[in-house]
């Protein structure tokens, strides 16, 4: 039986990379200067993430054959610890969720190694040869209070589960005050903003399971 919903970042905390990044890294040193760039400033909280969103992806255009190769990525550099620790977290009964503003056709193959079936990222569109044709503008963590909005819809049809948001960035900290513990994730980029402002804070996944045990 479910009783708490566990809310995963995905870049920088279930994996190392940024994937926006990565596909950028494909583009050359050029874009993947402009493409870091605006990510650090969306994720410092320098930045609108909308601002950043659009812009970016018009930079890069990833194909599908693109976001493959990110999402294989992903895995290759999956956080240490991870797998055993949402194992023990779904024995006592959490159910893991992805809440990534990245895109989904890169994070769903980590989704997928982790066995986790419930995945909010961005959609891209593309045409019949694979080809960038476009995101989902209206997608709620293509924005900042994206995060919190998703958690929000999950409450209203849960509303006894605990919450837990599990991250490293400043879209993540926008989840605090409607999940009942917000944890900072500091093992791969720890960020001013989110050391300072969390009310728990880990470097590692093999912390995470005695957090939740404390929780409940
Ligand atoms: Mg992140």
């Amino acid at each position: 039986m479910v009783s708490g919903l566990l809310f995963l970042d995905c870049d920088s905390t279930l994996s190392a990379v940024e994937g926006v990044d990565e596909l950028a890294r494909l583009r050359g040193p050029d874009c993947l200067e402009r493409v870091a760039r605006l990510t650090d400033e969306a994720m410092a909280g320098d930045m609108p993430i909308h601002e950043v969103f659009g812009k970016r992806l018009d930079l890069i255009r990833p194909s599908r054959g693109e976001c493959e190769k990110i999402g294989n990525l992903y895995l290759k550099t999956i956080a240490p610890g991870v797998a055993a620790a949402l194992d023990q977290a779904r024995r006592v009964g959490w159910l893991p969720v992805i809440l990534s503003g990245g895109f989904l056709p890169c994070v769903a193959p980590l989704a997928r190694h982790l066995g986790i079936a419930d995945v909010a990222a961005v959609p891209l569109c593309f045409d019949e040869s694979g080809g960038y044709a476009g995101f989902d503008g209206d997608y709620p963590t293509t924005r900042n209070g994206g995060k919190p909005e998703i958690i929000a819809a999950w409450r209203a049809t849960r509303p006894t589960a605990r919450v837990v948001m599990v991250g490293d960035g400043v879209s993540d900290l926008e989840t605090a005050p409607v999940v009942d513990s917000f944890i900072g994730f500091g093992g791969f980029v720890r960020r001013a903003k989110v050391v300072e402002s969390s009310p728990r804070y880990i470097d590692s996944f093999s912390q995470l399971p005695a957090i939740l045990g404390s929780l409940r």
